[in-house]
Parts: structure tokens; C-alpha cells; sequence
């Protein structure tokens, strides 16, 4: 009978299979030649010690015994080509595994996408980082793929749905992704790496019968009797569906204002917002591997830090290892932060957003923007940012020392940031309440993680688009917005999620209550 077994190793044992296979083999008392293969179900670091350990979950086969390598295989989907249609509008992980599902079901998606296809979108990210040019269609957060596409493309999650988040993971290297996804505690795919499997995933859709119409922007809805009937197009094309997923993201402001102008129910929803520190990748594995050098056998190291300054939340978010900082704005007159890593995370630097958890009563100065009032909120502040760096796509940057004392930096370094940074007091582009919080936010974190609170370490303003500012209410049960009939909110831009693999899970779940809807 093959074996399960846990065990820790030294990396540089896990990292070689002859090595793994010996020292398996002495634990369980038997020869070397006994052990036919050995399956690594699940992998993990322990570097809560100085001497760093790999947690391996194992399936030991042993001679006689027949094993065969997992195979993900992608289900069978159907033609749907004559099959009765959908509008998905948003080509993100939402929109996509919506779309996938859909066909899986036996209906025919029509993905509707304000940006360009996945290479496509490269000239436009290249003119943001070198020319400063803003595309409001094409950009780090609008194209194919959504906001994920140039992105670390960490896969975790915080939904306990185990089963969910494998189904999703397994359809990522159906489509192209590493197996490795599927057995690592903290998966990732990198930037290189997703945008063909979007590309794939695309093909696909489009190979079964589907449509995807890039370059196609929704500006409004066609609605009768508070059903939805269709959208209309920037073109002034109606495309008809009386079904319509609605997966445009965190950042399309103008579907947050369309539905508020149509008085279609909206409301303000809590976010978090702060800076995007960078740190010496070697500082960071020194602090995280209790070592001074990482050596050949570990990762470069992330860190997960979270503490409660004031009664409120202050943690790292969307941290990036061996990354870079990417300029993420939507529209001139604006800047943003956020990060991506290559797959190897090789890269000089690690950053990290930090960020602070808002309150619906920190938007009051919004409030005659009604439930857009956290959006207007967000907007002032990359706005401010903006203003304070010149009017580019310089973002302000302060040392992390200096921004406790409140003193401005004499210089700032090259950082990975490309636009480039203007040295400005951190204070002037958040209002005191964070600037407060954040101060004592990160003298508290150097005292949990000795080195990190350092002036090699450079902030960047602002990380904003942590979530939605947004909710787009629907009924828990069908899924459908609760005034408007065949609308179905859904991912991140509608509050419903967070992440690459939760957007993807509600775009499923979406698609198959409009299954269910049809009987
Ligand atoms: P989105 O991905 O935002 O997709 C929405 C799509 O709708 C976009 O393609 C947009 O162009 C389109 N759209 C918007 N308005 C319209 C319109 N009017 N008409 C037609 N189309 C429209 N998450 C992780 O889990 N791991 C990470 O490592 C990670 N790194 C990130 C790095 C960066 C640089 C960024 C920006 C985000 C990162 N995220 C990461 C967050 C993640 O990308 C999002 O949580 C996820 O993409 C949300 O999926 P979504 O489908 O709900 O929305």
C-alpha cells in the first residue's frame, strides 16, 4: 500500500529527489531500491526557527506498486455557438471564469471588454511607465486578464471553500500554470507566466463558441421594468441579453457613476488605503530567514505583517517578493501603486502595500457624494498624490524613518518604481488621522520584525486600490441585484471579492445561478 506521511526537511533535502529519497527512506526503515516514487501533495516553510525547515506531505509508492502521476485534464466543453447568450462584461478572473463556466453549462458568453487584448495591452504599459501617458481603457487594471494580468499572481485566498479554490487552481494549469500551484502552501504564477494562460483561456472560450469583443467599452444599460434587457456600447452599439454578469473591477468608476445616475441601489463600502514600502529583497530574507544570506535552496522571502494602531487595522497587502512597484493609475491627473513579481521573484526588491483600514464615517467629508463617497475619498487622495509629484507619473516617496519623524528625505534612491519618485512628506497627501496611524503603525512593526523599520526601506504614495469603495448589492440567494432582475453583480468591483482566485470562484458562482435561473 503506498504511504502518506509528514515530514520536515532541510531545504537543500527537499530541493533534490535522490537526497528526499534517502532520507525518506532511512525514516520509514527500508532501502532506497524499495521506494519506487515519491509524490509531494503539499509543500510548506517553517521559518518560525533559525534552522529553516520544508513541511512536505508525501505519498510514498513503493516497488510492486503502481502509481500514476496526477493529470489535470480541462472539462469537456460543449459548442455553445447556437446556445442562448450571456453578457459578461470584464474580461478579469471574474469575467473569465464566469465565461468558462457558462459554457460548461451549455450557454453562450459574450465577454465585453472596455481594454485590449493581453499582448496588446503591453505598448499601453510601457507608455504609462516611460511617457507617463494614462490609456483610461488600456492600463495595469483595464485589459484582458483585469487587474491580475501583470501581477505577482498569488493564489491564495481566505476562503475556507477548499473545494472551490482547487477547482480553480486545477483549471489554471489545465490551462498552463505550474502542477507546482496545486501542491504549494503560498501559490504563485508571476507575471511572464499568466499572461498566455489568459491568452488560452480566451482561445478557448472563442474555440467553443463564445465571443470576446475587446476594445469595447459598456456605457450604459437597457433596462425595462427593472429587468435588464442589454448594454449599450461607447460605439452606440445595443447588444440584447436579458442575462448580464457584471465583473468590471475595483476601478471602473464610470460603471459606479453610471449605476448612481440611473439611480440603480449602490452603496459605500469600507476599504483600506496607505503606501507601498520597498525594501532590499536581502534585508527582508535576513529578517524572515533569520540568516544573513537566503542561499540556493529558499525562495526569496514574503512577510505577512498585521498590527492594531488606535483601534484600527495596519497590515501588508498584495506583498510582492523579488518584485517591482507598477504604476497603476486609471486615468490622467492620478497616480496609483501596487506590485508584480516575475515567476522567479528575482528581482532586487520586495514590496509591499501598507495600508490601513477605512471607516464609511472617514468618507463624511464626501457625503454629498452619496454611496460614491469612499470613491471620491480615494480619487482626492491619488489625486493630492498626483499634484504633490509633480503632475506625472512620479509618485511622492518618503524613507520609512523619516516619514515617522516627519521629516522630508534629503535624497531617495533609484527604486524599482519606473515613472520614478519626487521627495515629498508623506503627511501632506494623507489626511493626519492615517498619516497618524501609519507613523505608529510602522514603529510597531520594527518591533516585531527587527530591520524592517529602516531608511532603506522607501514608501511610495498611495496603494488605493486595495478593494472596491463600492458594494453592488444582490440577494444572497439568487445572486441577482436586488432591484434589478437578470443583473448579477459580481468579483471584485461589485464587493464580492478579493484577489485573483476569490474573483474567479464568484464568477463561477454567478454562472451557475443564471444556470439555475433557466431551469
Ligand atoms: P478585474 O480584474 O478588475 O477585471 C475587471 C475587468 O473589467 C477589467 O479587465 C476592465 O478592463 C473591465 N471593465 C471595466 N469597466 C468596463 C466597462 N465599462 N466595459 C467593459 N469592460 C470593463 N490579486 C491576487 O490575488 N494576487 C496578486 O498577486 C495580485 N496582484 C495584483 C497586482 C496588481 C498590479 C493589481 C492591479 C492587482 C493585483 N491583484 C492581485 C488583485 C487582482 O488583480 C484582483 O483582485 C482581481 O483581478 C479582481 O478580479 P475581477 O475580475 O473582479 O476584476
Amino acid at each position: 500500500m503506498p504511504k502518506e506521511l509528514l515530514i520536515q526537511v532541510a531545504p537543500e533535502i527537499a530541493a533534490n529527489d535522490f537526497l528526499l529519497k534517502d532520507h525518506v527512506a532511512k525514516m520509514i526503515r527500508t532501502s532506497v531500491s524499495e521506494v519506487q516514487h515519491i509524490s509531494i501533495l503539499k509543500r510548506s516553510i517553517d521559518a518560525r526557527q533559525k534552522a529553516i525547515k520544508i513541511n512536505l506531505k508525501l505519498m510514498i509508492f513503493f516497488q510492486g506498486e503502481s502509481f500514476t502521476e496526477q493529470k489535470i485534464e480541462l472539462p469537456n466543453y460543449p459548442n455553445v455557438a447556437n446556445q442562448q447568450e450571456v453578457i459578461v462584461i470584464g474580461a478579469g478572473p471574474a469575467g473569465l471564469f464566469a465565461a468558462l463556466q457558462l459554457i460548461e453549462v451549455g450557454l453562450k458568453p459574450i465577454v465585453i471588454e472596455r481594454g485590449k487584448e493581453v499582448r496588446g495591452r503591453r505598448r499601453d504599459l510601457k507608455a504609462i511607465n516611460v511617457d507617463h501617458i494614462v490609456n483610461e481603457d488600456s492600463n495595469y487594471c483595464f485589459g484582458e486578464g483585469g487587474a491580475g494580468t501583470y501581477s505577482d499572481g498569488k493564489l491564495y485566498t481566505r476562503s475556507k471553500k477548499r473545494g472551490d479554490v482547487d477547482r480553480i487552481l486545477e483549471l489554471l494549469v489545465g490551462f498552463g500554470a505550474s502542477p507546482d500551484i496545486l501542491i504549494e502552501a503560498h501559490p504563485h504564477i508571476g507575471t511572464n507566466k499568466l499572461p498566455q494562460i489568459i491568452q488560452d483561456i480566451r482561445e478557448k472560450i472563442i474555440e467553443c463558441g463564445g465571443q470576446v469583443l475587446f476594445e469595447t467599452r459598456v456605457t450604459d444599460f437597457v433596462i425595462k421594468n427593472n429587468e435588464i434587457q442589454g448594454i449599450v456600447t461607447q460605439k452606440g452599439e445595443t447588444i440584447s441579453a436579458n442575462k448580464v454578469i457584471l465583473a468590471t473591477g475595483h476601478s471602473a468608476r464610470d460603471i459606479f457613476e453610471l449605476l448612481d445616475r440611473k439611480k440603480i441601489l449602490i452603496e459605500a463600502k469600507p476599504f483600506a488605503l496607505g503606501v507601498r514600502a520597498e525594501h532590499p529583497q536581502e534585508l527582508i530574507d535576513s529578517i524572515q530567514y533569520s540568516c544573513d544570506f537566503r542561499g540556493d535552496y529558499l525562495p526569496p522571502a514574503p512577510y505577512s505583517i498585521v498590527k492594531q494602531v488606535n483601534g484600527r487595522g495596519m497590515y501588508s497587502f498584495c506583498m510582492c517578493p523579488g518584485g517591482v512597484i507598477a504604476p497603476c493609475a486609471t486615468s490622467p491627473g492620478e497616480v496609483v501603486t501596487n506590485g508584480w513579481s516575475p515567476s522567479k521573484r528575482d528581482q532586487a526588491t520586495a514590496n509591499s502595500g501598507i495600508v490601513v483600514e477605512l471607516k464609511l464615517e472617514d468618507f463624511k467629508p464626501f457625503a454629498k457624494f452619496g454611496p460614491l463617497a469612499g470613491m471620491e475619498f480615494q480619487k482626492s487622495i491619488e489625486q493630492k498624490a498626483w499634484h504633490l509629484a509633480g503632475e506625472t507619473q512620479k509618485v511622492p516617496a518618503q524613507r520609512m524613518i523619516d516619514f515617522t519623524q516627519n521629516k522630508i528625505s534629503s535624497s531617495i534612491p533609484k527604486t524599482s518604481y519606473v515613472p520614478g519618485t519626487t521627495s515629498v512628506e508623506m503627511g501632506q497627501v494623507f489626511p493626519g488621522f492615517l498619516t497618524q496611524i501609519m507613523r505608529e503603525g510602522f514603529l510597531q512593526f520594527g518591533k516585531s520584525m527587527k530591520g524592517y523599520l529602516t531608511n532603506e526601506a522607501i514608501l511610495h504614495a498611495p496603494e488605493s486600490r486595495t478593494s472596491s469603495p463600492v458594494r453592488i448589492p444582490r440577494d444572497a440567494q439568487t445572486l441577482e441585484h436586488l432591484q434589478i432582475k437578470g443583473l448579477y453583480p459580481c468579483g471584485e468591483g461589485a464587493g464580492f471579492a478579493g484577489g485573483i482566485v476569490s474573483a474567479a470562484i464568484d464568477g463561477e458562482k454567478c454562472a451557475l445561478k443564471i444556470k439555475e435561473s433557466l431551469g
